[in-house]
């Protein structure tokens, strides 16, 4: 199937509450263009140097989001045209976020990312770190981010009992999170990304606002 016809099968199965990012990463400008042909707006990419020549490349009114692990040192390249930092994991982090998106005169919406997954690689915060963020006196002065919610990736596995209750349990913060903390000028939760092309029917059955897929609308990634 061509990307588009990849890309109306899976809107036809998203709930209209959800928004699809279409993850790009290591794909040609030539297909991205594709799904933007095709009415696509938001994509994902994992790198900022790729996702930097891909914005300098194409339409203006894309949406980029950086869904992969930022190091500090680049966030002053993507700072200028980024939509939505999906994977802040640490205070450090978005203090440089702050930073970088006050010198670009902009708010830089962030998603802080929770460690779900069971395996020892993957980034995320657990619920302590997370509230100790959100209560930091260096949060409470920052005015070029914007938290506006939780990210998270399961465990990579066939086991869908444990993937659900992984994103179960991200759901239950979301909404714990979401009660516990009055909305401010740079905190809104209403963004819980989660799913990605093998889980994302399961992510949005548990409740998830936004999925990441790649796969399913590009095809493998070599
Ligand atoms: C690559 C990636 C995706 C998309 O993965 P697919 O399985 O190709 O849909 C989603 N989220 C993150 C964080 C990724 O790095």
């Amino acid at each position: 199937m061509s990307i588009k016809e990849n890309l109306n099968k899976i809107q036809q199965e998203l709930s209209e509450k959800v928004t699809l990012v279409a993850v790009s990463k290591t794909k040609p400008n030539e297909d991205i263009f594709e799904a933007y042909n095709a009415g696509q707006r938001i994509f994902g990419e994992n790198k900022v140097q790729e996702m930097t020549s891909k914005w300098e490349a194409l339409p203006k009114d894309i949406e980029w989001h950086m869904i992969g692990h930022v190091q500090r040192n680049k966030v002053k390249y993507m700072a200028p045209f980024v939509s939505l930092i999906h994977g802040v994991d640490t205070l450090k982090l978005l203090k440089e976020i702050e930073k970088q998106a006050k010198k670009n005169d902009r708010v830089i919406p962030c998603l802080l990312q929770m460690h779900i997954a069971k395996e020892e690689t993957k980034f995320g915060m657990d619920e302590d770190e997370l509230r100790e963020v959100l209560t930091s006196e260096a949060f409470q002065q920052m005015e070029h981010v914007k938290v506006v919610g939780l990210m998270g990736m399961a465990t990579f596995t066939d086991d869908e009992e444990r993937v659900k209750g992984e994103f179960e349990y991200l759901k239950n913060l979301y909404d714990t999170i979401k009660s516990d903390y009055p909305k401010t000028e740079r905190l809104d939760v209403n963004i819980l990304s989660m799913g990605m092309s093998g889980d994302y029917k399961l992510a949005m059955e548990c409740g998830s606002t936004m999925v990441r897929i790649g796969s399913s609308i590009f095809g493998a990634r070599n």
